[in-house]
């Protein structure tokens, strides 16, 4: 049987209809029809090579939502006609010192949705049924997708690096992976500031669940010389001044980085180490966390806030995300 697709030929190109034969079934796979995709700002980084590992065709899509249709004949926690997502990773062995530990996503074994194989812009896809999830039945399944991914990642640094209670969180970048970062930081507790360069974001940040919006030029006035937050997130694919971001920070502070920037980090050590302040970053999430979070959001009424695409415009949402339009993330329907 084939796979109708969409598929990037070329870096900087639109991305056009592509078929491929499916795969054989293996025991622990499961086979599920499509039927949202979100489009995260990573579908942009590999259709345009910016990591160079892209191989093309490249059918990028790894916030896959759909039904399975068939499972191999040794998974049993799922069922057909189940609702199931699939993110950034689909496979990793599960028994290394890391799958072990609940930290699938640095198996050296592990494969990848959409670099490793063909992805989610696409009427079905096989995969290890280990790395689909069930998706509680409480949530809206048309604007779940956007939680596989932007979700995952923007869920896990609170689960890496724990945050005392009461701390001052700041989430730079109110786009697909910020709207929901604001979300997932109001609900566990912390004091949180969304910093925006796009002004006309302000009012949707504060429904999200911000306690103050101040766009990225403002944050300098307001330091003090005790700094301004316990934890930043970057969520932005920009390079921005990050001497200055580390300033913002309390004593003892980190910066995480999501977003992927495309220069290297230039911050001088004497910053770091006169205030005991840590730069580090996190890589979506493992099965644990991904199942948690899915159910998090289930509790807290947590869910992405989306604009749907037809499949066959997807040319049109690339361009719409490039240009910051999306409000704040967009979902594909086959
Ligand atoms: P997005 O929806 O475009 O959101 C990014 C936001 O960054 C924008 O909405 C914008 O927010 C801000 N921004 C964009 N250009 C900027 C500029 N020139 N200066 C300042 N701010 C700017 O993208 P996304 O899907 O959230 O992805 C963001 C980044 O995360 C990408 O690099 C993506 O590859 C990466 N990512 C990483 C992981 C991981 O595992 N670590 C997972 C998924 C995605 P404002 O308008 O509010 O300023
Ligand atoms: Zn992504």
């Amino acid at each position: 049987m084939t796979i109708h697709a969409y598929a990037a030929l070329s870096p900087e190109t639109d991305l056009i209809p592509f078929t491929y034969p499916e795969s054989l079934l293996q025991d622990n796979e499961v086979e599920i029809a499509i039927l949202y995709c979100g489009l995260c700002y990573s579908d942009i980084h590999t259709i345009n090579n910016d990591w160079h590992n892209t191989m093309y065709p490249h059918v990028p899509g790894h916030e896959i939502i759909g039904k399975v249709i068939k499972k191999g004949k040794s998974v049993f926690h799922l069922n057909i006609g189940e609702v199931v997502g699939v993110g950034w990773q689909c496979y990793a062995c599960l028994n290394c010192e890391f799958c072990l530990k609940n930290n699938e996503t640095v198996c050296l074994k592990k494969l990848r949705t959409t670099l490793d194989r063909y992805g989610g812009f696409a009427e079905r896809i096989v995969i290890d049924s280990h790395f689909a999830y069930l998706i509680p039945l409480q949530l809206v399944i048309s604007s779940a997708a956007p939680l596989l991914c932007a979700g995952i990642t923007v869920y896990s640094p609170f689960m890496l690096y724990p945050i005392e209670p009461l701390s001052s969180v700041a989430i730079i970048g109110v786009g697909g992976l910020g709207h929901l970062a604001i979300q997932f930081a109001r609900a566990l507790g912390y004091s949180v500031t969304a910093i925006s360069h796009s002004p006309s974001k302000e009012k949707e940040a504060l429904k999200f669940g911000a306690n103050r919006f101040i766009h990225l030029d403002e944050v300098k006035k307001l330091k003090t010389p005790v700094g301004l937050f316990d934890f930043i997130l970057s969520t932005v694919q920009a390079s921005l001044d990050w001497e200055e971001v580390v300033s913002w920070l309390r004593p003892g502070g980190k910066l995480c980085f999501v977003g992927i920037p495309p220069q290297p980090i230039a911050v001088s050590s004497r910053l770091l180490i006169s205030g005991n302040r840590t730069i580090c970053g996190s890589g979506t999430g493992s099965r644990k966390w991904m199942k948690d979070m899915l159910q998090f959001c289930a509790s807290h009424h947590i869910q992405p806030q989306v604009e749907m695409f037809r499949m066959k415009n997807i040319n049109q949402a690339i361009n719409h995300l490039k240009r910051n339009q999306v409000r704040y993330r967009i979902v594909l329907e086959p």
